[in-house]
Parts: structure tokens; sequence; C-alpha cells
């Protein structure tokens, strides 16, 4: 007998995740299954996730999204990459950037030769050599040029927004697509003979059946981990950090292109700028300081009073053993979660949307697609958690217990082969098709003090000459190119604001 085809789909919980799976859904799938989302005004969201990377510009193209729009309705500014202050020692400063370093110069990458320039004592900073740090620190934004010739084409942005105005914003659209919402909450959850679930229910005795139900209950793993028990892999002594506290405040001046992360005592601070407030967070360690010091050290960082009360989360960091069980997919926090140093919860959520797309269900749950799909969400988080680990480990700092532990402690196989990689021939390789791309393994890398003990040989074929003259224009030519875009400020003035 043929399995019966998937007509109903459950969401349950409408924070990002829930809503961006509801939008993403309703949008492709275009009224051929019945998408219903359930959520409770009463729990709430987490309420914060205001930083994004570049792939969330493909998110919103799949969706048709205006950008313009969408940055003024969830408040946003842009992002062209990370500042990373006293991270690698206290008063040390870096950037990674979004987009790539230079040019092409010959065979090698091009920070290959910047490393023979910088090595043989010729040249400065990598910094100058991206466009978008350049930008970044002159406070200027433009999109890409489309020319490719022009330096311009690289520039290369995400965005910072305020995350229950982007959950509004998604809600319209999945709701004009044809998505139902419920209110309420979840009291319990009915399983199948076969252990798949047959149905939720709520507290006011209503019942919501599906064939297919997406756990997008945040941290709670309502689903996945209280129906299913589906088990989780923790990885807290990789990422000690388990609490943060958020805090917003006024905004004071123009806002920065960039997010702000600067290392504290026993954890990170935060500070996102937004059109209407800057958005700011302490992730910490709670071995290392109670709630109540991390309120304070946070307040004593911020550029303006606190707008509100102060906002405490607690996670443990690490992933759902499988993300798709029976008929259960987890999206979001229920998944899995990795503290939000390179912004990359929301960026999950998207990839868990678009390879549930490629792998969705029509007829029935195949078991090699539910395994693929795990197995591709496994690398994922696998490999980010890699480059977050990265920022704690490479670590000059010791003036703390935290930053101790983590310069001491022993880290993942894939990440000492990375790192050990990089310190020889300053050599960057990527396994399947992981997030980071080389410029961003070489941005933290060099920033967090891991030198090359030489560059490629291959640099070697072309004239140290040769490479100085190609650098020094190229140089010259982003200056250049920056300094005709406008300030961020005036960028969205005239772009973003209501007519
Ligand atoms: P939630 O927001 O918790 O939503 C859960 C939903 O489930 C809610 O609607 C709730 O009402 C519903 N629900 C739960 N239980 C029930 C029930 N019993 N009945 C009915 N409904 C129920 N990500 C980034 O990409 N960038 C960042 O800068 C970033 N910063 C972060 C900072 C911190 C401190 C933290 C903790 C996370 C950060 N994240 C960031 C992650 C980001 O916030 C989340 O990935 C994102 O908000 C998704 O959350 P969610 O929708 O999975 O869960």
């Amino acid at each position: 007998m043929t399995p019966a085809p998937i007509q109903r789909i459950l969401i349950v919980g409408g924070g990002t995740a829930g809503w961006m799976t509801a939008a993403a859904l309703a949008h492709v799938l275009r009224g051929t299954v019945k998408i219903e989302l359930v959520e409770s005004e009463a729990i709430g969201t987490v309420g914060v996730g205001e930083a994004t990377i570049p792939p969330i510009l493909l998110f919103n193209a799949l969706l048709g999204i205006d950008e313009d729009e969408f940055v003024r309705e969830t408040q946003a500014t842009y992002k062209l990459g990370i500042q990373f202050r006293d991270w690698f020692r206290k008063g040390h400063e870096y950037f990674h950037p979004f987009g790539h370093y230079g040019t092409r110069v010959d065979a090698a990458p091009f920070h290959q030769y910047w490393l023979r320039l910088n090595q043989a004592g010729l040249d400065d900073s990598l910094d100058d050599y991206s466009v978008t740090t350049v930008a970044a620190r002159m406070g200027r934004f433009a999109r890409p040029e489309r020319d490719p010739r022009s330096i311009l084409s690289q520039m290369t942005h995400a965005f910072h927004f305020d995350a229950s105005l982007y959950a509004r914003f998604l809600r319209q659209r999945a709701e004009a697509a044809g998505v139902v919402r419920h209110e309420g909450r979840i009291a319990d959850v009915r399983l199948r003979d076969n252990g798949f679930i047959d149905a939720v229910v709520l507290d006011d005795q209503r019942t919501l059946s599906a064939d297919f139900f997406i756990d997008c209950s945040g941290f709670r793993g309502l689903l996945i981990e209280g129906a299913l028990k589906t088990g989780y892999e923790d990885w807290t002594h990789w990422l000690p950090c388990d609490r943060a506290v958020a805090m917003p405040c006024a905004r004071v001046q123009d806002p920065t292109p960039y997010t702000r992360s600067t290392a504290l005592e026993a954890g990170w601070q935060w500070r996102i700028p937004l059109q209407h407030r800057t958005g700011n967070g302490y992730v910490y360690c709670s071995e290392h300081i109670s709630d109540d010091e991390a309120v304070q050290r946070l307040r004593s960082g911020l550029d303006a009073p606190a707008m509100a009360d102060p906002n405490f989360l607690r996670f443990t960091t690490g992933r759902r053993n499988k993300t798709w069980n029976r008929n259960c997919l987890a999206i979001g926090l229920s998944a899995g979660f990795l503290e939000p140093l390179e912004s990359t919860s929301i960026h999950l959520i998207q990839t868990g949307i678009t390879k549930l797309l490629l792998s969705f269900p029509d007829t029935g749950f195949a078991q090699p697609d539910i395994d693929t799909y795990n197995r591709l969400m496994q690398l994922e988080f696998e490999r980010v958690r890699d480059f977050v680990v990265l920022h704690y480990h490479a670590t000059e700092r010791d003036d703390a217990p935290l930053w101790r532990q983590v310069a001491a402690m022993d880290i993942p196989d894939t990440l000492q082969a990375k790192m050990d990689q990089f310190r020889s021939r300053g050599r960057v390789f990527r396994f399947d098709d992981e997030l980071f791309q080389e410029a961003s393994w070489v941005a933290v890398l060099l920033g967090q003090g891991v030198r090359p003990e030489r560059p490629d040989p291959i640099t070697e074929v072309v004239p140290l000459e040769v490479t100085r003259r190609h650098l020094h224009g190229l140089r010259i030519a982003i200056r250049q190119g920056v300094e005709r875009m406008p300030t961020h400020e005036d960028f969205i003035a005239a772009h973003c604001k209501a007519p």
C-alpha cells in the first residue's frame, strides 16, 4: 500500500524559528499542504537573536522579500562583520569581515601573498584588503555593485534587526499565504502505537493533529525531547558559557555597520546597533560569575542607561542527537544551541528549512532521507561549533579562570587539524560545504594570534615586487571606492525609511 501523502503540518512555536518555517513552507508549498502553527503568548519567545550573516539574503530572496521594506519593518541596520575586542588579549582588537580579502594574484589565495609580503616586512594590515572591513571602520555602506570588475562588487552584507518585529513581519506573510495560527498552551503530546506523534492537546482540551510536526518550541524541545526523548549531545566542555542576560539601551550615536563582541572576565558582551535602539547582552559562565554580577558588569559597559529589565536566559550548548525523529523535525533552539558569537542560530534555522525542502516527505517518511538530513545538520552544527571554539581556545588571556580553562582544553580534532595546517603554511581547507568561508577562518585565526610559520611556497613563483605593486594598487582602489559610499546612516535614510 502506498503511504498517505503529507497533508497537514503543525508547527509548534511562534518564535523566529516557527515563523521563518511557516513563511517559507507556505510560500514554497503554495497551499498544497495545510499548515498550522500553535504558540503561547503567555510562554513567549526568547526575545533575542538580532544579528545575522549573509545567507539571510538568500532566505529573504526565496520568500520574495523586498530588502528596503524588510529593513524598514524590522528597524534593521546593515552588518558588514564583527569587531572582536579583547579576545586575543586585553586591549587587542580585530575584525571578522563578510566577503573575501583582495583579488586574485596568482594560484594561491590572496591572504597567502599578503602573508609573504608581511613576513618580508613590506606590508601592514590584511584589513586594508577587505572592502567590508574598510567600509565598516569608516561607517560607510552601499550594496554590492553589479559590475564584477568593480572592487565594490565585493561588498557583502547581512543585517541586525529587532527579533520581535522580524517574527511579526514573517507572521503577516505566513498568514497571508494561508497559515492558520492557534493561540494556546500545549499541555500534552499524544503518540501513536508506532511512536509517531499523533496530536498535541492544549490546556483548554483542543486537539491539533497533523501528519508532520515541526518542533520550534525553543530550548524546551516539547516534541523532539519532551515526547520523543531524542537525547542531546552536550558541548559544555568546549563552550562553558551557560547563561546570558540581555538589556537594550537607547541609541546614542549613528549605528555602526557591524556587531561588537567584547571578551569579559567570565564570557563576552554583544553590542548590536538597530535603528531605534541598541541591543546588548552578556553571555557568561555561571561557574565564574553570579547573575547579579553579570548584570552589573553589563550595565557598566552600556552606551546609555538600559531601556528594559534584564532578560535572563539559560542554555546548554550542544545539539539534539537527531534533528529529525519519526514524524517530528526540530528547527531552532529545539534542535540545539551554539552561543551567538558568530550570529549563527538564525542561519541554522534557515539551513534546517532549506534542507527540509530538499527532502520534503511527500508520501510517508523515507528513513534514508531522514538519516541524510540528520547527518547534514550534524555536520552544520559541528563545523560552526569548531569555528566558535577557535575564538575561545586561541587566546593569550590568562587573567581569569574561564580564559585559563579554554586555552588549556582539548579541542575537537577537526579544529585542531585546521589550526595546525594554518600554523604551518597559512592554508585553510573546508569540508562538506561548511558554512564559514576561507576568509572567515583567516580573519579569526590571525585575529586570535595564530601566525603561519611561512606562507604557501607557491607564492614565491610571483616576484615579490609584482605582488607588492598589485597589493598597493588594490589598497588604494578599495580606499577610494569606500570613500565614494554614503555613510551607513545616510544609506538607511535614503533607501529604507518610510516614504
Ligand atoms: P523561542 O523564541 O523560544 O520560541 C519558542 C516558541 O515556542 C514560542 O512561541 C513559545 O510560545 C512556543 N512554545 C513553547 N512551549 C509551548 C507550549 N507548551 N505551548 C505552546 N507554545 C509553546 N541568533 C542569531 O542568529 N543571532 C543572534 O545574534 C542571536 N543572539 C542570541 C542571544 C542569546 C542570548 C540567545 C539565547 C540566542 C540568540 N540567538 C541568536 C538565537 C536566536 O534567538 C534563536 O535561534 C531564535 O530566536 C529562535 O528561537 P526559537 O524560535 O527556536 O525559540
